[in-house]
């Protein structure tokens, strides 16, 4: 019988500084032989690293087999709209954390990366023309920042740090408590002279357990513990700083300001690769852009999770762009699936069995992901354990 449905995935593992040693070879079976740190695996055809579909004659990469047949493996609406798979689909595990970062709006990108013209010299500021809208939800307690606090409380935790040199910038912002004086104190507290910055962090380290409690001190810690000369280690001070439990996710719009700090989770993201830096980093930081692409529009802390929708034995994380959808099966017996769009499964825990009308079937284990073409249509879902479901 002919393969046309289910294409078992063999993905591409990026080993950064930041990943974990053992999270994605003890919970989700990826070999690290030479004790890497695994920092993500990445399912998708993101240029950086593409999947490949294993066929019975070999392995193909997902790339081509989507080309081979667009509306088939699309399906024509976002075979028109998006012209190739529009998310990246990630699991993402780390010891310490990553750079704060935005990623900029589609118009800004767009903007952005054409501005940059033909210039070969330097890094570039835009890899591509897209927004990158990322969704993350926790396997592990997953420790991240997201959006800036509300200004009373980016006073109060300045306040209590008592840094003469920041007096002024925080007298600034008491009297203009909105997006302006946002973003006049963000960009005073990015160009710190030294001695203020080294002031500042010191204190921090010395004393951030007494002057904020445990949970704030633990992201501080954290922080300094790995860039102990970086402005980023205020961030917890004017970032909304959260530990998501297994099984809670958080949408990260683009504009927002975020980082994760540490944990495993899955992440789904626009298929982009625009970063723009503002701390706990030692590559390039361009203000300038970076101010143009933040918003310094708050986010409530009660706003940040999100709340799924339970219907049809699948529970759907309401995400408000239209590159990808996201949902969580589990312990699900013969549910009837209906495929539209270009899908990925990934086993979280255990095991999954697919079934099609056609015959075709399929069993996958913790760590293990498929690619379904929207030509599938109907089929069947078994699931012990849990699983997740990208799609658009
Ligand atoms: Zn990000």
């Amino acid at each position: 019988m002919s393969q046309c449905y289910f294409y078992p995935l063999t993905n591409v593992v990026k080993n950064y500084p930041w990943g974990s040693h053992s999270a994605l070879n003890q919970r989700f079976h990826v070999s690290n032989p030479d004790d890497q740190p695994q920092a993500e695996l990445w399912m998708g055809v993101h240029p950086a690293g593409i999947s490949r579909v294993t066929l019975e004659n070999g392995l193909l990469s997902l790339s081509d087999l989507i080309t081979a047949d667009k509306v088939a493996m699309l399906g024509a609406a976002a075979a028109k709209r998006f012209g190739d798979l529009p998310y990246l689909l990630k699991i993402l595990a780390a010891d310490s954390a990553l750079s704060i970062q935005v990623h900029p709006q589609k118009e800004q990108a767009e903007l952005g990366y054409a501005a940059q013209g033909d210039i070969l010299s330097g890094t570039p500021d835009y890899n591509d023309a897209n927004h990158k809208p990322e969704l993350v939800y926790a396997i592990t307690p997953f420790m991240a920042m997201n959006g800036f606090r509300e200004p009373h409380e980016i006073i109060g935790h300045f306040k209590r740090l008592d840094i003469g040199g920041l007096r002024g910038a925080i007298k600034a912002l008491e009297q203009h408590p909105d997006a302006e004086g946002l973003k006049a104190f963000f960009i005073e507290i990015m160009q710190l002279p030294d001695y203020v910055k080294k002031e500042a962090l010191q204190r921090l380290a010395d004393s951030a357990q007494k002057l904020y409690g445990d949970d704030l001190a633990r992201f501080i810690q954290k922080l300094y513990q790995h860039y102990p000369n970086d402005t980023g280690v205020l961030a917890p001070l004017f970032l909304n700083c959260v530990t998501l439990q297994p099984g809670e996710a958080m949408f990260l719009h683009p504009g927002t300001l975020h980082a994760y700090v540490q944990g495993t989770a899955i992440e789904v993201m626009a298929s982009s690769d625009n970063v723009l830096r503002a701390g706990l980093t030692g590559k390039k930081i361009n203000l300038t852009e970076l101010v143009t692409c933040t918003s310094f529009v708050p986010t409530l802390q009660q706003s940040l999770l999100m709340a799924p929708v339970l219907a049809n034995g699948q529970s759907s994380y309401p995400i408000p762009v239209d590159d990808f959808r996201f949902s969580v099966i589990k312990d699900a017996g013969n549910l009837l699936m209906h495929t539209q769009s270009a899908e990925i499964l990934l086993v979280i825990n255990g095991r999954a069995s697919l079934q099609h009308p056609s015959g075709e079937t399929l069993t996958l284990i913790t760590g293990q992901s498929v690619f379904i073409p929207a030509s599938a249509c109907d089929w069947a879902l078994t699931v012990t354990g849990s699983l997740c479901r990208v799609y658009c």
